[in-house]
């Protein structure tokens, strides 16, 4: 049998490598096991002519198309959007867009403020110097001071607004809303050995430049040179429990397929949202019939996936194309909560480019909009480059039918079983989209667009997978506590996006990460109790 290890970490993606990085310094012996291996940047779509067809095939963003060894189904037919995850080292931040907003303070006291859902046991607060310390290691871009959120520095200049970021924020002017320069973690400038941002194109299937921030070349790197160790194409079955009720460890398939047992001192989760439920409800037991931590029966339940409408405009002169990264401006004219209106809560509009030409042709072809035949050229002239939209990010509340269950059939090609979704989005949410739908339809009237098109549910993004084992002082209300240890197993701890109690309306990774420095920060303030 392997020698135990101080720290075993479940997942190498956003949280996973933050939170090695931080424990690397106290000299642990720590492991982190991925399924998925290193990405290559000279294997990503943007080297090669057929970047965009390959997004619907080995980089596209939903696992059940691309099929991958290291990715796992997801059974996701009754769920109104798709699970899009990336399996790697690095997680989902390998297909990111890098969009890097951060939760508003009130989005911890909803319950207080608006009467809904539950506060968190931490507020922004808390988080702030990790929200730092975070942005400093990622690389991000943007400008100090958003009235919207409490104020910031960031250590780059702002990606360039392109054609399309400047008519929205014109136009949002006009019309007397809030907007700022979207905080992206892309080097603008040469940072910490990375080349900045050439505007290549689209950022989702991986930049080949290495200005976006995933943790396989911001957090890894200096976590391995620290010490820990990362064992890659490890696929975990199941956390295993000893006799006294601890977390003994982890069972898993190495690159060969053979099972493993792992011993570990404390188990740490970053699956993410839906990797870690299904870990844990896959590790049943005699003390955890229902699955580990799950007493609650908690656990994989308060799914939250940020429904998205998306308007889409298109205009008559050129507009950006791929050309730069997705998101160029944000607004929060709509985030907080407003009596007046007929939802609790609200949302952030964020302004992005088009596609390029494969992905307007296909679009396009599929609407209608662009005819096969004689008329096919004329029409992509005035399509193809002449396009911008509007994202809705809609904050979700969370409710407890909507949940993470495991396939009684769909397994994964180890034999695990598959996690099942079932997701429905609530009345406040459908008026809170109603609205940020009508919002944005005004803003692209008023920016000039000739026609328009609407998506109330964008079926495959954006990958935003929260609340699935949420954080709480109340063992009967909540899976881990307030610095990310599960109430049933005082050595089992949980750092990934499963523990948001509340989504908000912004992209989560930002957040993601500065939870998992404050759990690593908390766990080395009590070092001294960590192991009893
Ligand atoms: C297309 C796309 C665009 C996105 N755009 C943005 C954006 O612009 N801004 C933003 O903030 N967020 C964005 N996100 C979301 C972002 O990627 C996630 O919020 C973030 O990566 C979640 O971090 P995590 O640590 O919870 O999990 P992940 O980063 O998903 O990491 C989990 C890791 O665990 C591994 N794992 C899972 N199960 C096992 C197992 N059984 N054994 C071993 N390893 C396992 C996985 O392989 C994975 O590497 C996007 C996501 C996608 C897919
Ligand atoms: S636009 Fe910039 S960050 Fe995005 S893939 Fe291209 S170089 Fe990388």
């Amino acid at each position: 049998m392997a020698d135990p290890v101080d720290i075993l970490i479940i997942g190498s993606g956003a949280s996973g490598a933050a939170f090695a990085w931080s424990m690397a310094d106290t000299r642990m012996r720590i492991v982190c096991l991925e399924q998925g291996d290193w990405v290559k940047p000279g294997d990503f779509p943007a080297n090669g002519r057929d970047w965009e067809a390959r997004r619907y095939g080995d980089a596209d963003i939903l696992p059940n198309r691309r099929q991958l060894p290291a990715d796992y189904p997801v059974n996701d037919t009754n769920s109104i959007t798709k699970i899009a995850t990336y399996n790697a080292v690095g997680g989902g931040t390998v297909h990111y867009a890098a969009h890097f907003p951060r939760l508003h303070p009130s989005d911890f006291r909803v319950k207080s403020l608006d009467g809904v859902a539950d506060d968190w046991p931490i507020d922004y607060r808390t988080l702030e110097p990790f929200f730092a310390e975070n942005d400093r290691i990622m690389g991000v871009a943007g400008i100090a001071d958003d009235p919207a959120t409490p104020p910031h520095p960031l250590p780059m200049p702002p990606i360039p607004l392109g054609r399309s970021g400047i008519r929205f924020a014109e136009t949002l002017n006009r019309l007397g809303w809030h907007w700022w320069p979207s905080a992206a973690a892309i080097a603008t400038t040469e940072y910490d050995g990375r080349a900045a941002c050439i505007n290549l194109g689209h950022c989702l299937p991986g930049c080949a430049q290495g200005a976006k921030a995933s943790t396989d070349i911001t957090y890894w790197p200096r976590a391995i040179r620290a010490g820990v160790e990362l064992r890659t194409n490890c696929r975990v079955r199941e956390i295993t429990i000893g006799a006294d009720g601890m977390a003994s460890g982890a069972i898993y398939y190495d690159a060969h397929g053979h099972a493993q047992f792992q011993p570990a001192h404390v188990v740490v989760m970053a699956a993410n949202g839906v990797g870690t439920p299904r870990l844990l409800l896959n590790s049943k037991s005699e003390k955890f019939p229902t699955g580990l931590a799950n007493s609650s029966d908690l656990v994989g339940r308060n799914l939250m996936l940020h429904p998205w409408p998306i308007v889409t405009g298109w205009f008559d002169d050129e507009m950006d194309g791929q050309r730069g990264p997705i998101v160029s401006i944000w607004s929060k004219q709509f985030y907080e909560t407003d009596p007046a209106r007929d939802f609790t809560r609200g949302y952030m509009l964020q302004f992005g480019r088009g596609p390029g030409p494969v992905g307007e042709a296909q679009a396009g072809i599929e609407s209608g909009r662009i005819p096969w035949g004689p008329a096919h050229h004329a029409a992509m002239r005035r399509h193809a480059f002449h396009r911008a939209h509007i994202g809705v990010a809609c904050d979700d509340l969370p409710h407890a039918d909507n949940r993470i269950t495991l396939d009684p059939v769909l397994k994964d090609s180890h034999g695990i079983p598959a996690p099942k979704i079932d997701y429905a989005v609530s009345e406040n949410t459908r008026r809170m989209m109603q609205h940020g739908i009508a919002r944005a339809t005004e803003i692209m009237q008023a920016a000039g667009a000739h026609s328009f098109a609407c998506s109330r549910t964008v079926l495959n993004y954006p990958g935003h997978l929260l609340g699935t084992a949420r954080m709480g002082r109340d063992p009967a209300r909540s899976v881990v506590n307030e610095w990310g240890r599960s109430h049933d197993v005082r050595n089992l701890f949980i750092i990934d996006g499963s523990i948001f109690v509340t989504g908000g309306g912004v992209n989560p990774t930002s957040t993601i990460q500065a939870l998992a420095l404050y759990i690593a920060d908390q766990m080395k303030q009590r070092l001294a109790t960590l192991f009893e």
